[in-house]
């Protein structure tokens, strides 16, 4: 008999699996800014790397590992081999190249469209029942190839979106105010990138419309200027590549929020890129982001914000970049 013998009596084998597994495909920095933001806060405690490069995948592996005992105790796993994967609730995709400095998320999309030709059906493969979260850019066309690719039903494939953007609106709006982020109420829907929507006529704090209090609030003849806050949303990816190579903490951070969202079943509302064909008068099949409810079932609801005219024709005109990229397609 060996010590763990003497040691332990078994009356019965664990479950293999705790209900909550999470797949992470791709371990770049966002990948495992997204996972450390999952384990360190909990959220899940059954979470599974997937990469092309093997020893990345075990380094970072044996890395998460070591910090066990400061987490709750996490099982983690990591391969190349997809069927690590197999029965995950949540399949998180961040793999693919990232912008390179000065270039747009549009231009990374069939670099990154041929990389999820081999990850998508693999997921899918292990995974049948899954939900697809999408992160890797062009986010929003790459989570229409995405549920192209897994053939699930539409609610079960979302983008990051602009769950993002959303937090840095929220962030640089309470600097001007001095109020938490939290309380301050405001959403970016649209794409993530260069045509988001700020939705400046919903933006309020405990209710107060800052619109009735500045009517030229976010246009280009506000003597104060609150429009600037939109412009430093949309640069604020290039500019932190610019300074430190890539973005990583608050994606990490807002994915991990999503993630926390579906697998408890919350219902809570975010910003995520889903299938908008019917809203807010869009006609083509394409992924934006609107504030949607989100649970155990991916997008449950979708919020129909009364957008006024130039929110909603920026929507419909980013609606058509989409659409256009999308053709250009191969998949
Ligand atoms: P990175 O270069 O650090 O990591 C990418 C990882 O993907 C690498 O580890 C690479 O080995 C892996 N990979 C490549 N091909 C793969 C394949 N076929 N299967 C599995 N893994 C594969 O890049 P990053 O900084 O982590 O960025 C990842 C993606 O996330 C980029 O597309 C980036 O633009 C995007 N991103 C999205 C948001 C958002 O808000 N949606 C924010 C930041 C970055």
């Amino acid at each position: 008999m060996s010590t763990k013998d003497h040691l332990l009596t078994v009356l019965s084998e664990p479950a293999s699996q705790a209900g909550h597994k999470v797949t992470i495909v791709g371990i770049g920095q966002v990948g495992m800014a997204c996972a450390f933001s999952i384990l360190s806060q909990g959220i899940s405690s059954d979470v599974v790397l997937v990469d092309v490069v093997a020893d990345k995948l075990q380094g970072e592996l044996m890395d998460l590992q070591h910090g066990s005992l400061f987490l709750k105790n996490p099982r983690i796993n990591a391969s190349t081999d997809y069927s690590v994967t197999a029965g995950s609730k949540l399949c998180i995709v961040t793999a693919g190249a990232r912008q390179r400095e000065g270039e747009s998320r549009l231009d990374l999309v069939q670099r990154n469209t041929d990389i999820f030709k081999f990850v998508i059906p693999n997921l899918i493969k292990y995974s049948p029942d899954t939900i697809l979260l999408i992160v890797a850019n062009p986010v929003d066309i790459l989570t229409y190839v995405a549920w192209k690719l897994s053939g699930l039903p539409v609610n079960r494939v979302l983008g990051s979106g602009t769950n993002l953007d959303t937090s840095r609106f929220r962030f640089l709006l309470s600097q001007k105010l001095g109020v938490a982020p939290s309380s301050v109420h405001g959403w970016i829907i649209g794409e993530h990138g260069d045509s988001s929507v700020p939705v400046w006529s919903g933006v309020n704090i405990a209710g107060v419309n800052l619109r009735d209090l500045n009517p030229a609030l976010g246009t280009d003849s506000d003597p104060e200027n609150w429009k600037k806050i939109h412009h430093d949303v949309v640069n604020a990816a290039y500019d932190i590549i610019k300074l430190k190579g890539y973005t990583s903490w608050a994606i990490g951070l807002s994915v991990a929020s999503l993630t926390h969202t579906i697998l408890h079943n919350s219902n809570n509302v975010h910003a995520v890129s889903t299938y908008v064909k019917g809203i807010h008068g869009i006609e083509d099949e394409v992924f934006l982001s609107v504030p949607a409810a989100l649970g155990e079932c991916g997008v449950t609801k979708i919020v129909i914000q009364p957008l006024n005219e130039k929110e909603h024709d920026a929507l419909v005109k980013s609606a058509k970049i989409m659409v256009e990229t999308q053709k250009g397609l191969s998949l």
